[in-house]
């Protein structure tokens, strides 16, 4: 999975952490997680390498518990593959992909840099992996309402990560187009599209994981073809960029273009007027 985020650090730091002599985590398809659980370190300090030896000597566990791990200063450590099935939430660890922000917040708050790697890392997660729609914290996850953790308020957190999505998908790379929203069957995706000479141009690959299209990349031809259906693309510092109609037709979507809030919506079935 690529990892590089504009406007984050992410250290990739798998092979290095700590890890159990014999025991392995399982795997899973990037399909099956739904969630992304937020957790607290619940210490004042630390690091992944501190976290995954406590995790393998004092409870025996693998690995790390935690996918990822973001520092007080923002920097973002990648622990686990998403595919690997670690332990923080019991039996919704199949379906979860854990962020650990260190601090304890029953008596220290997040910083405003671990706030904003936070949003970046959903975001970022969210495009590769279109089946994590959502975001809880470890409380939240069934069993766990005693445990007092991430010791901060989701629904605060929650609304912050809409707002910050709100604007991140209102800006694109280049400064005269102007952004397109894009709503699949009523929810926001976290990217943006363009407007160019009239038509919505919608980043194909993020859209068609999104709405569960096959993508292709034919190498002779330079073609993206989505469904098997050819599209008049247009690449952009390395995204492919197709006309929102096109784009619908070949996934098979109904479409309707919002002018007031310069939105796409997409949805299966018929559109309501
Ligand atoms: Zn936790």
């Amino acid at each position: 999975m690529n990892m590089t985020i504009p406007g984050a650090r992410v250290i990739d730091v798998r092979t290095s952490l700590p890890r159990h002599k014999t025991l392995r985590y399982g795997l899973r398809k990037l399909t099956d997680i739904r969630s992304a659980a937020m957790h607290h370190s619940a210490t004042k300090s630390g690091s992944p390498e501190a976290f995954a030896s406590y995790h393998v000597v004092k409870n025996g566990w693998p690995g790390i518990a935690y996918h990822f791990v973001i520092q007080k200063d923002g920097v973002i450590y990648w622990c686990n593959d998403p595919e690997t099935i670690s332990y923080h939430v019991g039996n919704s660890n199949r379906h979860a992909l854990g962020i650990c922000l260190v601090g304890d917040f029953r008596t220290q708050q997040p910083t405003a840099a671990q706030l904003e790697s936070a949003n970046h890392i959903i975001q970022h997660l969210q495009v590769q992996i279109p089946t994590m729609k959502q975001v809880f914290g470890h409380q939240e996850y069934p069993g766990y309402a005693w445990k007092n953790c991430p010791a901060f308020p989701m629904g605060t957190f929650r609304t912050n990560y809409s707002q910050f999505l709100q604007k991140a998908v209102g800006k694109v790379d280049k400064p005269k187009q102007v952004p397109v929203a894009i709503k699949l069957n009523e929810v926001l995706l976290p990217v943006a599209g363009f407007l160019q000479e009239g038509l919505s141009m919608l980043p194909v690959r993020a859209v068609a994981n999104a709405a569960g299209g096959k993508v292709e990349w034919i190498e002779q031809t330079k073609d993206v073809r989505v469904n098997g259906k050819d599209l008049n693309e247009k690449v952009i510092s390395g995204s492919a960029y197709a006309p929102a109609r096109e784009l619908a037709t070949a996934l098979g979507l109904q479409i309707e273009w919002d002018q007031a809030t310069k939105t796409v919506r997409m949805m299966k079935g018929s559109v309501s007027k």
